[in-house]
């Protein structure tokens, strides 16, 4: 079911090579630029249109236009089970609380008497979100998106998710539903990379899409590549890949939490990563009985669960030592990291690269994809040893606002010069000189 690397045997190696002998999915996203390519074109010059063509080929629906209806948002909401709105209600409420903190406040710095740098955080115009919709529906990824947007000051959220054959080609009602929740009345029944290369170019007409500037979440290969296309146009939060999941873990660790962890994240695609480190053979033995017993208990088992469980990107990784076993996570550098040891809470402290960290038993990532209040959109493949996910920052730009006085600004002139000089960059210095009649103070 799970395979067993074994590194108990050996000083661990540093950096890539370390890297190398840990499990790890491939995800071509190069490969996939060749196969988007004409999808971003024919959208760039033939706009709804080509969008609406697509869908049908990939979501086996055509719609008759790319906005929902305002009134299908609402029928949505006023639809929806009252068990999820209380859940969704809840999600947002908690999302709020945390992104809030993390709204920035101007900041003046004098750096000389009459010389300040104002640092002013200015909220991205206008944004689109992309939701996933193809192998499952997340409306919990319409709350990961937007609270932090909004929380950011944007004016702008536009948001597209698939079209569902099942749906009459509308997004699956819960998205719906979850945008109402928000109070985003801007939908788009678009997916993959038909969607990104709209929200990039624009479409016209009255109900068209304008261009946005920055598109944020996450999606399949298809949304990564069109991403990476299109970036530069648009501005995009980060490349996701196939979700994963490390778990380091000792003795004390619980075989059936364990278990269940794994495969909660096995459960979202064949490509996702299950990845348990751990010092203890008791528990690795453990863990792989109870994946049996609680696979066989499990939906989505042979399409997704067996697949990513038994694929190359997942393992149980022994090693000597937890001290070894931080050196494995922080080479690996997981979406979702759990710590599941004594004394968890330092353990974690000692963690450098991870999208996200769990402590303890009772912080599993499943609280973490709904309602921990922290952001699920989270760095994947490695990136979370140069990157964050999904935040308040994601959405907002730093302005610097420089203001000095005559008299602060001839106090450094000749500094300005000088260093103009070296550069040999002589123009940048006579725009200093031309302002004291040519000679510098
Ligand atoms: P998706 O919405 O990303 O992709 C569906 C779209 O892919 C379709 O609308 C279609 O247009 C396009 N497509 C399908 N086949 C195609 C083909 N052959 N050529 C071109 N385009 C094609 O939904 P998905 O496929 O379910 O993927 C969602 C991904 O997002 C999963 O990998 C999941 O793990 C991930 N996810 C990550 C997070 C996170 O926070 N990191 C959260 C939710 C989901």
């Amino acid at each position: 079911m799970i395979s067993r690397i074994d590194l108990r045997g050996e000083t661990l190696p540093e950096g890539s090579a370390l890297r190398d002998l840990l499990p790890r999915a491939e995800f071509d996203v190069e490969a996939a630029l060749e196969k988007v390519r004409p999808i971003c074109e024919d959208v760039r010059h033939h706009g709804a249109a080509a969008v609406i063509d697509y869908g049908e080929k990939f979501d086996g629906v055509r719609v008759p236009g790319l906005r929902v209806p305002a009134e299908a948002i609402a029928r949505a909401l006023d639809e929806l089970d009252p068990a999820v709105r209380a859940a969704l209600e809840e999600s947002i409420r908690r999302a709020r609380l945390v992104h809030r903190e993390q709204r920035r406040t101007t900041h003046t710095t004098q750096v000389v008497p009459g010389g300040t740098v104002t640092e002013k955080w200015i909220p991205v115009e206008r944004v689109g979100l992309y939701v996933p919709g193809g192998r499952s529906v997340y409306p919990s990824s319409v709350v990961m998106n937007v609270v932090p947007a909004q929380e950011a000051g944007v004016e702008g959220v536009a948001i597209a998710s698939p079209p569902q054959k099942e749906f009459g080609g509308l997004p699956h009602p819960t998205i719906l539903a979850a945008c109402a929740l928000l109070g985003v009345d801007e939908v788009y029944a678009a997916g993959g990379a038909q969607a990104i290369a709209m929200f990039a170019y624009g479409t016209e007409g009255p109900e068209g899409c304008a261009p946005v500037n920055l598109v944020t979440g996450p999606g399949n290969i298809y949304v990564a590549a069109a991403k990476r296309l299109l970036k530069g146009r648009i501005g995009i939060d980060a490349e996701a890949g196939p979700t994963e999941i490390a778990i380091l873990a000792d003795s004390t660790a619980d075989p059936v939490h364990v278990a269940a962890d794994l495969i909660s994240q096995a459960e979202h695609d064949p490509m996702a990563a299950s990845v348990l480190v751990t010092d203890s053979d008791e528990l690795a033995a453990a863990t792989e009985a109870e994946l049996k017993t609680q696979v066989a208990a499990s939906k989505h088992v042979d399409d997704r669960i067996v697949p990513a469980l038994a694929g190359r990107q997942s393992a149980i990784v022994l090693v000597r030592d937890l001290a070894d076993g931080l050196k494995v996570v922080d080479a690996y550098g997981a979406e979702h990291l759990e710590i599941q040891t004594a004394d968890a809470a330092a353990v974690a402290d000692r963690v450098r690269n991870a999208g996200a960290i769990f402590v303890g038993p009772w912080a599993p990532v499943s609280l973490g994809d709904y309602c921990a209040g922290s952001n699920h959109v989270l760095p994947t493949g490695g990136c979370a040893c140069h990157s964050s996910g999904l935040s308040v920052q994601s959405f907002l730009r730093g302005v610097h606002i420089v203001d000095y006085t005559r008299d602060a600004l001839a106090d450094v002139a000749h500094h300005v010069v000088t260093l103009a000089e070296a550069e040999d960059l002589p123009a940048h210095g006579a725009a200093i000189k031309a302002r004291f009649g040519w000679k510098v103070p």
